[in-house]
């Protein structure tokens, strides 16, 4: 294997071998995990250590990007990437390491761009021009800017990083990397220079400290050849010196020695909702035993609603938190935590008490069922298969990470970091007063740390003044001159940065042929169909002992479990209940059942779902939209197929609404709508649905967490008073989704293995149908008026909760699943969207938003623009229909070569919505049954992506594109911090987009009344 030397080959429990070489040469570390799927993942990891908070970590991984020693060219890699059937690269910075990220469709364009990337990661250019862009300068106006300067603007303040670089301060020395903020914090990137990251870099990205992860299908001769010239390159440079290995020698460090609480404030005008972080010094990561132990006892006291904490503090009247849930760092010393979201800001500061209380009382009672602990054992074990067919490389990758930051270096631990089935099978033999013994000596006898997080309007208030106040005595100690110095300087710097890319370097970078990516294939079959004629169809056909009346379709796959899933049709709710869809959904798979004559109370129900299935979940939509289908799942093993029928049917028609459970449910969802009204794109996304939706008719649109506090609240009265019409109004509303003529079901798994694949739905007879199947309803058959025609509408959401703005911007777009603009469309969205792209180049490039995305949403019939976390949105809209005008009057070209990397890129975007068994067996489903389309929908449109010309792609950029710049054929919404908001309403106003200025309670009362 030339340099490189075999440290170890490790069979693992998640159905892949795990090979690890290093070479003698270089010191550069390559794992192969040899995964059976079409993509190759690639995760190329650095451990860096970082004593302070500039951000050296997250700034030199944006600048890496930038170019390399022999690519010396912003973008090349992203454009190259593309090429290599692939959607562009990614990374993340974590307190402890960095790691680079490619996924190829197929293996050859990953070793192809395999040394171009391990350029750009050793030797990457680290210009002045590229820092001043990409990491902080202060822009004409006297603004701090810069990517990633925006990007830590936009989390720094919120309450869970504000609560978790407190917790770091309070646990770990100065002494020790993980109390830093490696993302950096915003008054220390204003102060960074470009040399602290170039020291940064020679210290820390070496060959003998990189280590190149690398999943799926790859042949290591092929690799290692693939890696030659990297060593070669690598040699050329010289000896280095000696490299003390990070974290080993740092990372421990001395335990609490007393207890610790403090109130962490954040900004929100909302003040009834708060967060509690409790933290305590946890084992070494190697002791892989114990943390497992300690992972098992954590699911135990948290993990459904009938577990103890749950129990206590979820499932009551007045809930305490609306969730509950353990944690842990994987560092050399490990950190464990207790998150409780969403507590009553008048019960905040006793729940530590009473939460301590609560396990002080197991404690003393010895109170553990242990049947349930089985339970959760057991399941615990089924987890581990199914990571093996759902997420393979994400598996492998988070344990090669920590073995390469922590692990001995002859693979001894690797091997004990892999036999997760092997420790919990132990753990079934532990006794009650082991767990006890556990919970007692990691949360009870040791020291800890409390943090109460309080949302403050004055905070808000303060920090916006605050801001506001630094920026304007910024602008006034530059001055004017300095200023303008200051905008001829981006120009430059955006100047230099933008050398084009040679066209030779992209085209010799040859796209590997499509017939090389294998797909995974699905057979399908459907009950009493007489049409398709294949093996499984075969199958289902001799399971004929009974009549079975029901839309059924069964996709073969290779799998250990099946998974069977309802799709419903809403459409028959009458419209005045449409509202209770939230809430029915949330609660039905917590209710009492009526089985048999006898009545499970709803502890009975969980407990027996949890015991019988691997998973379960009820709303709105597939991963493919339908978000007016009601969606029921539960995944089971294989051998309890007929269980899984069972629960299916119990849950859709025999559960039992009782006053008391809904108190509850609803109280949760109530509590859970400040914290969601504290995101800007997700509210930016709600305010255009309630725009474009009928909600007298949308049974999606009816549920916006907009409209639910009002009818919630009301609902709660109700509850108090009269009980029975809410139980009454509920049962209708069931009768109404649940009948037969409504339901659509699917059944993906091992087929040909099921003994009774057909006839195992004999007793879902009773809920007969006999008139046809309803059609399944779209989203564009439930637009509101301003859905239909867009046009002359626009709001602008004042939400003080953040420190940017964001924006959404719609118009229609094609709406038949087999339109011939279908292909074009998606190349042109990403010749804009891709990284390093038009839209990439010219606006986050610019400083003008951290991203911007296209989307078409055909099931809407909708085209959608959005901007994301934006200074000023306005300017970031101005950019973006300046750039679709120039395309449209050809002032600037497509390109050829970036249209043959587009193809590509979409083309991997398809190949990864079927990498999985489960996936691909979804999309079986949706193209037949819910798109009315051929099982070959995915392939004929993969053939017209190929053969998109560009003319195609100036058809659709004419009659798409140019109207959603047109204010009379366009919809917007902008949500923005406070004090911009009159700034960005008048620029809108200015470039002819009217936007009325309003707050999320007024459009959501606006529009229900
Ligand atoms: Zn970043």
């Amino acid at each position: 294997m030339g340099n490189f030397e075999l440290i170890c080959e490790v069979p693992t429990d998640f159905g892949a071998t795990y090979t690890k070489y290093k070479s003698t040469k270089s010191g550069l570390t390559v794992v192969l995990s040899d995964i059976e799927a079409p993509l190759v993942n690639g995760y190329f990891v650095l451990a860096t250590e970082s004593f302070d908070d500039f951000g050296c970590p997250h700034t030199l991984e944006h600048l890496v990007f930038l170019g390399s020693e022999q690519f010396p060219y912003k973008g090349v890699l992203d454009s190259l990437a593309n090429r290599a059937i692939a959607q562009g690269t990614n990374a993340w910075t974590d307190v402890d390491h960095t790691c680079y990220t490619i996924t190829t469709a197929g293996s050859q364009g990953f070793l192809k761009l395999l040394p171009i990337y391990v350029d750009h990661v050793l030797y990457p250019t680290l210009t002045e021009s590229g820092y001043y862009t990409e990491v902080h300068h202060i822009n004409g106006e006297g603004e701090d800017a810069g990517v990633v300067y925006s990007e830590m603007q936009g989390c720094q303040n919120s309450s869970s990083d504000r609560l978790h670089l407190r917790m770091k301060r309070i646990l770990y020395p100065e002494t020790c990397g993980y109390r830093s903020e490696t993302g950096g914090l915003m008054e220390r990137l204003r102060e960074l220079s470009v040399e602290k990251i170039r020291d940064y870099h020679k210290a820390y990205y070496r060959p003998d400290n990189l280590c190149l992860i690398i999943t799926g299908k790859v042949d290591p001769a092929d690799l290692m050849k693939a890696l030659e010239p990297v060593e070669e390159n690598i040699l050329s440079k010289g000896p280095l010196p000696p490299m003390q290995r990070p974290w080993v020698s740092t990372g421990d460090f001395p335990n609490l020695t007393k207890n610790i609480e403090e109130t962490v404030l954040f900004a929100d005008e909302d003040e009834s909702m708060g967060t509690v972080l409790i933290a305590w010094n946890g084992p070494k990561c190697h002791e892989y035993f114990t943390m497992k132990a300690l992972e098992v006892l954590n699911l135990y006291l948290t993990d459904s609603p009938v577990s103890v904490l749950q129990k206590e503090f979820v499932e009551i009247e007045d809930p305490l938190c609306t969730e509950i849930e353990f944690d842990s760092t994987d560092h050399l010393k490990t950190t464990l935590m207790l998150t409780a979201s969403n507590v009553p800001i008048e019960e905040i500061d006793e729940f530590p008490a009473q939460l301590f209380e609560t396990l002080q009382r197991l404690v003393e009672a010895n109170d553990i069922d242990m049947e349930r602990m089985k339970m959760v054992i057991e399941k615990e074990i089924l987890k581990v298969n199914d990571s093996a067919e759902t997420d393979a490389h994400e598996t492998a990758a988070a344990i090669c990470i920590s073995d390469f930051l922590y692990g001995s270096e002859d693979g001894e631990d690797l091997k004990k970091a892999v036999k997760d089935k092997e420790y919990l099978a132990q753990l079934i033999d532990l006794t009650v007063s082991d767990w006890i013994n556990l919970l007692k000596t990691w949360y009870l006898d040791q020291f800890h740390v409390v943090l109460l997080g309080k949302p403050s309007a004055e905070f808000a208030e303060q920090m916006t003044e605050e801001e506001n106040q630094r920026i304007e005595k910024q602008r006034e100690d530059l001055g004017e001159k300095k200023l303008e110095e200051l905008h001829d300087a981006l120009e430059k710097a955006m100047a230099a940065n933008d050398v084009p890319v040679p066209n030779e370097i992209l085209d010799n970078f040859v796209i590997p042929s499509v017939s090389t990516i294998k797909f995974i294939d699905v057979q399908s079959a459907q009950n009493n169909s007489k049409s398709i004629k294949n093996a499984v169809q075969e199958h289902i056909n001799r399971d004929n002992s009974a009549d079975i009346p029901f839309f059924i379709q069964f996709d073969h796959i290779k799998s250990a479990f099946i998974k069977l899933t309802a799709h419903i049709s809403a459409s028959s709710i009458p419209s005045h209940l449409l509202p209770y869809t939230r809430i029915f959904l949330k609660s039905i798979f917590s209710l009492p059942v009526e089985r048999d004559g006898m009545t499970l109370t709803y502890e009975e129900v969980v407990k027996g779902l949890s015991e019988d299935t691997l998973e379960y979940d009820s709303g709105l939509g597939t991963s493919s939209g339908f978000r007016e289908l009601a969606v029921f799942s539960i995944k089971v093993e294989a051998s309890k197929y007929k269980k899984a029928i069972k629960w299916l049917q119990d849950i859709l028609w025999h559960t039992q609404f009782t006053a008391e459970r809904l108190k509850i449910v609803a109280n949760q969802i109530l509590n859970d709508i400040p914290q969601s009204k504290r995101d800007g794109h997700s509210m930016t996304i709600a305010c255009m649905r309630i725009i474009q939706y009928d909600a007298t008719k949308s049974v999606s649109a009816s549920r916006n967490v907009l409209f639910q506090t009002a009818f919630l609240t009301n609902l709660l009265q109700t509850l108090e008073n009269d009980p029975n019409s809410v139980v009454k109004e509920l049962n209708i509303y069931r009768d109404a989704l649940c009948n037969p003529a409504n339901i659509r079901l699917h059944v993906a798994g091992d087929i040909l293995k099921l003994e009774e694949p057909r006839t195992s739905f004999k007793d879902f007879s009773v809920y007969k149908n006999n008139g046809p199947l309803a059609p399944i309803t779209l989203a564009q058959d439930v637009l509101s008026a301003a859905g239909i025609s867009p046009g002359e509408t626009g709001v602008i959401i004042n939400l003080p909760s953040i420190e940017n703005s964001f924006s959404m911007h719609s118009t229609k777009g094609p709406s038949k699943f087999d339109d011939p603009d279908i292909a074009p469309l998606l190349i042109m969205i990403e010749l804009l969207d891709t990284m390093e792209g038009i839209f990439w180049k010219l606006i986050r490039g610019q400083g003008l938003a951290y991203s911007c995305f296209l989307d078409s949403d055909v099931e809407a019939g909708e085209i959608s623009f959005s901007i994301y976390k934006s200074p000023d949105a306005s300017k970031a809209f101005e950019q973006a229909k300046f750039v679709i005008d120039q395309l449209t009057t050809k002032k600037m070209e497509i390109e050829l070569s970036a249209v043959d990397g587009a193809k590509s890129a979409v083309i991997y975007s398809m190949v990864s919505r079927e990498n999985t068994m489960d996936r691909a067996a979804l999309q079986s489903f949706a193209n037949q049954v819910l798109k009315h389309m051929p099982a070959s929908y995915n392939r004929s449109l993969l053939t017209a992506i190929q053969a998109t010309k560009v003319e195609d792609l100036y058809r659709v950029l004419d009659k798409y594109f140019v109207s959603l710049f047109d204010p009379k054929t366009s919809n917007h919404v902008v949500v923005s911090t406070s004090a911009k908001v009159p700034e960005i309403q008048k620029s809108f106003s200015s470039l002819g987009f009217n936007l009325k200025s309003t707050t999320l309670n007024d459009i959501a009362g606006d529009a229900s009344s």
